[in-house]
């Protein structure tokens, strides 16, 4: 399998080198050139264990690895880091069924990914003969950062150097970063916003004179942000695994077509299930729930992209996005692999924030449902879910099933259904008791979350509830034009660097 960029025919690149690079030279995403079919019988799939699974389906997309190497590498990410031994739990409440995709280590469904991507990173160094460590830069807003960092924690030939705005993140989202253990492992907090981190580890990126520098210490640069394509691949595994479930158990035949909800922001996950219904997996609509923030609701309505417009900040902030990255691989897609056309079309994003597809195109966007909930109808949703079945989710799962029972009103259609459940509701644990109507205003994140454990009758989550005794390690503050000092120091100190 190859990989080429969506916005041109320039490169061809091996996974190996597609998973290291990131991006594409031209600013394009690394998509492969095909998607490959399944072609089984996904009944002799049942019995296959996760990590089995994981390295199966990889190895569709991932050819220049070993089935073993996959293996390995799926086997050092799904473990014990994971809280429950299925690894993806698949939980039925009200009738509906929830991919609980957030048992790994930060309680976010980016572990799903992030726990693999660099044990793919470090066996694609190998292949590649590469003789540089690599360090991944990151600037972060809450959760991408700390599934990173966990990530790759320890990981031999990789340092991590992660970057947050020191007051713009929760208290438990900066308590599990400034915690962080691992010898590899390095957290900066700025004197800025994340906008200013943001574009502070774009200005290294793209600096020459650091990189020759970083060349001669024998250094690269990478990223592990969504776009990257060792990111995408291991999202479809899950919607396998879902599938196979409901088919275990019984809830569906052979070949019956489901739905899948997803609560989306960069447009990563969800595409991830549009892959995986290329792949062959019966799925009927794909439906995509958004937060106040619904450009993509508005484009999925009416083929135009417009980004033009205010941010509003949610209680699901992870979904807070006005530019989805990962939906231009879905425009090379349904625009029959049209590099030119993609450029153009990005060009027009860059330039004038709007864009508009083909009528061609708009009708292949026909097996998504938009929608999008309010404030007021997220927490709704928490509540109800919570009296009907006794079941708490999170801000953004809540976002999904909002959504989910506006399209089942309008349509009727009862397809078994699957919803993505992106984080632990212990993660926004204020938002979720204010819905349930038990949250005090003068209670401290810690006292919330022993509540909400009262509540739900579940035990706090050890990644949660350890975190109130750890040792902060990381305390250095650097000024939002400093980025690129704080890293020099990281790297020319070595093991004598100073965290604190
Ligand atoms: C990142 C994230 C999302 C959005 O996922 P995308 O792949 O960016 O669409 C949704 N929910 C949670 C909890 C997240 O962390």
């Amino acid at each position: 399998m190859i990989f080429k960029s969506t916005r041109s025919k320039s490169e061809q690149v091996k996974s190996r080198e597609a998973i290291i690079n990131g991006i594409a030279r031209d600013g394009g995403l690394y998509v492969p050139e095909f998607i490959p079919k399944i072609n089984l019988n996904l009944r002799d799939l049942i019995s296959m264990s996760y990590k089995d699974l994981a390295a199966f389906i990889m190895g569709k997309y991932f050819t220049d690895f070993e089935e073993s190497e996959l293996l390995e590498c799926t086997s050092r990410a799904y473990d014990s880091k994971f809280d429950n031994p299925h690894i993806v739990p698949l939980v039925e409440k009200a009738g509906i069924h929830f991919l609980e995709l957030y048992h790994g280590p930060t309680l976010a469904f980016k572990d799903m990914a992030l726990t693999l991507l660099p044990h793919l990173m470090k066996a694609s160094a190998g292949k590649t003969n590469l003789d540089k460590e690599i360090v991944i830069l990151t600037a972060t807003s809450g959760d991408t950062g700390k599934a990173a960092l966990e990530g790759f924690r320890d990981v031999d030939g990789t340092k991590i150097i992660v970057f947050f705005p020191q007051n713009g993140v929760s208290e438990i989202q900066k308590r599990q970063m400034v915690t962080q253990e691992g010898n590899n492992t390095y957290v900066i907090g700025i004197n800025g916003n994340f906008d200013d981190a943001q574009r502070g580890v774009k200005e290294i990126f793209n600096d020459r004179e650091f990189n020759v520098f970083l060349e001669k210490n024998k250094c690269m640069l990478s990223s592990a942000n969504s776009i990257n394509i060792g990111r995408l691949i291991p999202q479809i595994v899950y919607y396998f695994h879902g599938y196979l479930r409901l088919l275990e158990k019984g809830k569906i035949i052979d070949g019956e077509a489901i739905n899948i909800a997803v609560p989306t922001g960069n447009f990563g996950n969800i595409l991830a299930a549009y892959y995986a219904r290329e792949m062959g997996l019966p799925i009927n609509k794909l439906i995509c729930a958004s937060n106040e923030n619904n450009v993509l609701y508005d484009f999925l309505v009416t083929g135009v992209y417009d980004k033009r417009r205010e941010l509003k900040l949610t209680s699901s902030p992870s979904m807070d996005i006005l530019v989805s990255s990962n939906l231009e691989r879905l425009l090379y897609e349904i625009s029959g692999r049209d590099e030119a056309l993609i450029n153009s079309l990005m060009e027009r994003l860059n330039t004038k924030g709007v864009y508009e597809v083909t009528p061609d195109m708009k009708r292949k966007l026909d097996v998504f449902y938009g929608g999008y909930a309010l404030e007021a109808e997220t927490m709704n949703s928490i509540r109800r879910l919570y009296e009907i079945a006794g079941y708490i989710v999170d801000t953004h799962t809540a976002v999904a099933y909002s959504v989910y029972e506006k399209y089942k009103r309008e349509t009727r259609d009862n397809s078994v259904t699957i919803i993505a459940s992106t984080a632990s509701p212990y993660k926004f644990g204020r938002s979720v008791l204010g819905a349930i109507g038990a949250a005090a205003e003068d209670i401290d994140d810690f006292e919330i979350i022993h509540l909400l454990s009262k509540f739900s009758g579940s035990a706090i989550p050890e990644a949660i509830g350890s975190l109130e005794n750890k040792r902060v390690i990381h305390s250095r503050v650097y000024e939002r034009n400093q980025l690129k000092d704080a890293v020099k120091k990281i790297l020319m100190a070595g093991d004598e660097y100073d965290r604190g």
